[in-house]
């Protein structure tokens, strides 16, 4: 068959879609576009403003490997600062042009060898391949509880901050203790009149430096060598490495090491022994995503902060009732109870070879084949998709180890080697075999908890194995699983090559 450039429709421009766009771009596709639902990029830092909202990665390594960014304000980076790096950096790589703003996608169908969209505006396009860099956690989870719609105060999700609210002296419940709203809380106290943490399960605290980078260090950081010296990568990497191989092994000397860590954090933090009993969870740490937190339990120990554990019964037109019988009285309420987590592209509804429905394939869980390919789905590549590495590391990092796979599928596709590349049947079975077994090795599993990393049967969804094997996956696709030889001339793309 002969070379020949594929169209390429991306759909999000977050912080996948927009690498997904720049590396494209760098290999010589000349027919990329980016669909973006929104009226800006940037993804999940676009979406939440909430207050005190931070990456809790390290900031130099909340970067893509090309673009380092010297400019850190501090060791963890801020909400607005990273919702800027990336509108930055998609403007100075010439992604934004590539954007079509305010499109969101309701469907895609594989249909005679193409993909057909169709967004919401009426607008239809088709492409040769699809990239869904549409997010992980991108839909907001709101609780069920009775009588949420006669609350006569404000009420509002985190993912969905409303900054013209003055919260100065007003009465604030937050519902949720995961990472959203321990930062919330963090931000919070002591700038408004009263604040409840609603807590309905204690959470393991990682304390952590959050320090301001000095105008001498941010001019060091000018310097790319400097940088890099700085960033000790090697170093960092074993520690993610270690962070793996305690999710993998909960008797591992790294699982052993972190649990003691949050627990002297818990026993030193907290003076109030009532208090810190309240706070100490029963569950193993790492069984929820864990929180690393500079200032948690000094807020929650603040004296117009306070606790609640008192299950939720209602919320009233006044506030919120426990199950004890009180009223707590609020002006506002912060639902900081997550997202769904298992959505992924839905509610777009997508379709494959011969009208196979994505809904039908995802009916037990979401899955896909080493995250990022389904079968019946071909020239369909996911970015951050299921079963894909999530926890307390860089989803930058992921996601660009996950195009170095993408981008040799798509070179066998603009090589001609064929026109439609997707794992066989067997292929993913098997991996989904070996997957859900390791899941139920780890500790989110093991651990005596439930978090959004479960899917609905309650097996873990996310990369059951350490970092490395990770890193090893993505180097190269095992190419029988895709029914073809490995390339000639180890993965060379000819067309790329000609240019
Ligand atoms: P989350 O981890 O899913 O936490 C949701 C919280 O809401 C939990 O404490 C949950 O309690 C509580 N909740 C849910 N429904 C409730 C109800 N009906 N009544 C009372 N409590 C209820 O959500 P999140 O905090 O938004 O974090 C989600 C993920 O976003 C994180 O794990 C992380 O991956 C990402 N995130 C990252 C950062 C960062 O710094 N990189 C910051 C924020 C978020 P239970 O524990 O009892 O279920």
């Amino acid at each position: 068959m002969k070379p020949k450039q594929p169209r390429v429709i991306i759909l999000g421009a977050g912080m996948a879609g927009i690498l997904a766009a720049i590396r494209l771009q760098a290999t010589g596709y000349d027919d990329v576009t980016v669909y973006e639902k929104a009226d800006r990029v940037g993804g999940t830092w676009r979406d939440n403003t909430y207050p005190g909202l931070t990456c809790d990665v390290p900031s130099h390594f909340y970067t893509y490997s090309f673009e380092r960014n010297p400019h850190w304000s501090r060791q963890l980076p801020p909400g607005p600062e990273v919702q800027d790096y990336f509108q930055r950096t998609a403007d100075k790589y010439g992604v934004t042009p590539m954007v079509r703003f305010n499109r969101e996608a309701t469907a895609a169908r594989f249909i005679e060898g193409r993909w057909e969209l169709e967004f919401a505006c009426g607008h239809s396009d088709s492409a040769d391949i699809l990239i869904a860099a549409t997010g992980v956690l991108h839909h907001p989870k709101y609780p069920k509880i009775k009588g949420a719609d006669q609350f006569q105060g404000t009420l509002l999700h985190s993912a969905r901050w409303d900054n013209s609210i003055d919260l100065a002296g007003k009465r604030v419940g937050i519902i949720g203790n995961g990472s959203t709203g321990v930062q919330i809380v963090s931000a919070l106290a002591g700038k408004v009149g009263h604040l409840e943490h609603y807590q309905r399960t204690a959470q393991w605290i990682m304390p952590v430096e959050n320090n301001e980078f000095s105008a001498e260090e941010r001019a060091i950081f000018r310097d790319p060598e400097q940088l890099a010296k700085a960033m000790n990568v090697e170093e960092y990497m074993a520690a993610v490495e270690a962070y793996t191989s305690a999710i993998t092994d909960i008797e591992s000397d790294a699982a052993r090491g972190m649990a003691q860590a949050c627990l002297d954090n818990l026993e030193q933090g907290v003076t109030d022994p009532v208090l810190r009993e309240r706070l100490r969870p029963d569950h193993t740490p790492l069984c929820k995503r864990l929180i690393f937190s500079p200032d948690y339990y000094q807020a929650i120990q603040h004296p117009q902060s306070h606790l609640v554990t008192e299950d939720i019964e209602a919320i009233e037109a006044d506030g919120i009732r426990t199950a004890d019988g009180q009223l707590h009285q609020l002006d506002v309420i912060v639902y900081a109870t997550g997202f769904h987590a298992d959505y992924f592209m839905r509610p777009m509804t997508i379709s494959g070879t011969n009208g196979v429905r994505l809904d039908d394939f995802w009916a037990d869980r979401p899955k896909a084949y080493f995250a990022i390919t389904m079968p019946d789905f071909p020239n369909l590549f996911m970015l951050n998709g299921p079963n894909g590495p999530v926890g307390n590391f860089s989803l930058i990092d992921i996601a660009e180890h996950q195009l170095n796979y993408i981008e040799q599928l798509m070179a066998r596709l603009r090589n001609g080697d064929c026109d439609q590349i997707a794992p066989v049947h067997s292929a993913m079975q098997q991996f989904e075999e070996e997957r859900t077994a390791a899941a139920k090795k780890t500790v989110w599993y093991l651990g005596g908890c439930v978090s959004w990393y479960l899917d609905e049967s309650g097996i873990p969804s996310s990369w059951p194995w350490n970092f490395s094997r990770f890193v090893a996956s993505m180097a190269e696709p095992d190419w029988s699983a895709f029914g073809l030889n490995p390339p000639t001339g180890a993965a060379v793309d000819k067309a790329a090559a000609g240019k």
